[in-house]
């Protein structure tokens, strides 16, 4: 089987843009999109200049029987390499989003008369999801738009709350501002009818009816060349994922592991990250306790491990930063335009690739092995080594490896050469 990107790591900068053109990835007149100062100016209040990261590519990953080269901004080392690395090990990986749905809530505080007021809210449910409907025009012209309206109790000492749901269908865009919209436009009826102030209305970044799950088979004896190793390889996979659903302090430092892949990809997307963490992290918490994202668990009947992440993506390809960042629209480009669904399952399956490449080395080798081959770089880089002198500095740090290695050691290093 062709595999162009084997030793791709090896090659130049140049020379990796080239092959990504020849592949059909980039198109063949690609430059390099930059920030514009005036467009930055225009996204943040007191603008100043642009703060850099580098932007990588993940290669290796086959989802849904595309291959996909996939663009990360991260300054962590370690991260590209061990998705890509992770995505070689877990092969073709399989994606679904069960819904798209982004909740709004509008709220009231101190209700007096709640089970009545809830009552009048659901004897006019669909006046009001039609009143919703109208302040989203364009989102129903293409097929999107609010979708339903509930209404829920909540209590704490100082009396009831009525909270009114908006599940709203946001179409190609993360929708935080669309269903903003909605739930602002539409509060003051709900105000008028219960003969209440409202407290506020928002958009929750907990998207627990629109989970995306991406899924990988590993044929078990693919783990290690000798088959005892890769069924101990597996068992030492199945217990470590375990562990991470009992476990706070473990769940926490596993589920970091995953967001190491999603987030930069969400930045690379031009996606609001914190949004995509705060409900990520709930989510992790639904059962009452925080929990791991992902599931390692063998299938005896197949011998193969099987992987599965869950968990809520509500990311858009249009809107927000995306329509005016174009390395936002340079790495959607990368991906082949993908829609928001097909975007999610391949954020998802980064997230997958990463924690499988984290626990694989957590139960081998251990983690700092191949953490420190890539620290390397980075040390030498922080004792104030220049571009050329650093496979020098590298290689003689990583001949080190018995010994800690640390700034001062790359610095007695560079002093030397
Ligand atoms: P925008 O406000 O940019 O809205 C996206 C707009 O794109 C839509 O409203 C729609 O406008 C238009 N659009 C064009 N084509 C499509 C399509 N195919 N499908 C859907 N919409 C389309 O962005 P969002 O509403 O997505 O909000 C995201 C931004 O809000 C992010 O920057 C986020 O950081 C920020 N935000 C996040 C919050 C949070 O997470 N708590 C809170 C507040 C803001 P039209 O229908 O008029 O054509």
């Amino acid at each position: 089987m062709e595999q162009p990107f084997k030793n791709f790591y090896k090659r130049t900068r140049q020379e990796k843009v080239a092959l990504l053109k020849t592949l059909g990835y980039l198109p063949a007149d690609d430059t390099q999109s930059h920030l514009p100062e005036e467009i930055a100016d225009q996204m943040v209040e007191n603008y100043l200049f642009n703060y850099e990261l580098p932007l990588g590519v993940a290669v290796n990953f086959n989802i849904n029987e595309k291959d996909y080269v996939i663009p990360m901004v991260v300054e962590e080392p370690s991260v590209i390499a061990a998705a890509s690395n992770g995505a070689k090990k877990i092969g073709p990986i399989k994606t679904s989003v069960s819904h798209r749905e982004l909740i709004g809530q509008i709220v009231f505080a101190e209700v007096t008369d709640v089970d009545q007021k809830v009552n009048l809210i659901e004897s006019r449910n669909e006046e009001l999801l039609q009143l919703a409907r109208s302040f989203s025009p364009s989102m129903v012209k293409r097929g999107a738009g609010p979708n339903r309206i509930w209404v829920e109790t909540k209590q704490d000492t100082t009396g009831d709350y009525l909270i009114v749901y908006v599940g709203m269908d946001t179409g190609e865009a993360m929708g935080a501002n669309a269903i903003n919209t909605v739930l602002e436009g539409i509060a003051p009826e709900i105000a008028q009818l219960i003969q209440q102030p409202i407290l506020f209305s928002i958009l929750s970044n907990y998207s627990e009816t629109a989970i995306t799950t991406a899924q990988a088979r590993i044929p078990v004896l693919t783990l290690h060349p000798n088959a005892v190793e890769a069924e101990q390889i597996a068992h030492k996979l199945e217990l470590a994922s375990r562990y991470a659903h009992i476990d706070v302090y473990r769940a926490t430092t596993h589920n970091k592991g995953i967001m190491n892949g999603i987030d930069p990809v969400l930045i690379a997307t031009g996606n609001d990250w914190r949004a995509v963490e705060a409900g990520v992290h709930a989510y992790a918490s639904r059962n009452g306790n925080y929990e791991s994202l992902t599931e390692w668990v063998i299938d005896k009947k197949t011998n193969e491990l099987v992987g599965t992440i869950s968990l809520p993506l509500a990311i858009g390809t249009v809107g927000g930063t995306i329509a005016v960042h174009p390395s936002a629209q340079w790495s959607l480009k990368l991906l082949g335009n993908p829609d928001a669904e097909t975007l999610a399952g391949i954020v998802a399956s980064v997230g997958l690739a990463q924690n499988f490449a984290a626990i694989f080395a957590l139960v081998t080798d251990g983690i700092q092995k191949g953490h420190m081959a890539l620290q390397a770089k980075s040390l030498a880089l922080q004792a104030g080594a220049h571009v050329d002198e650093l496979p020098q500095v590298i290689e003689k740090l990583k001949q080190k490896q018995k010994q800690p290695v640390n700034q001062a050691v790359a610095k007695e290093i560079l002093d030397e050469i």
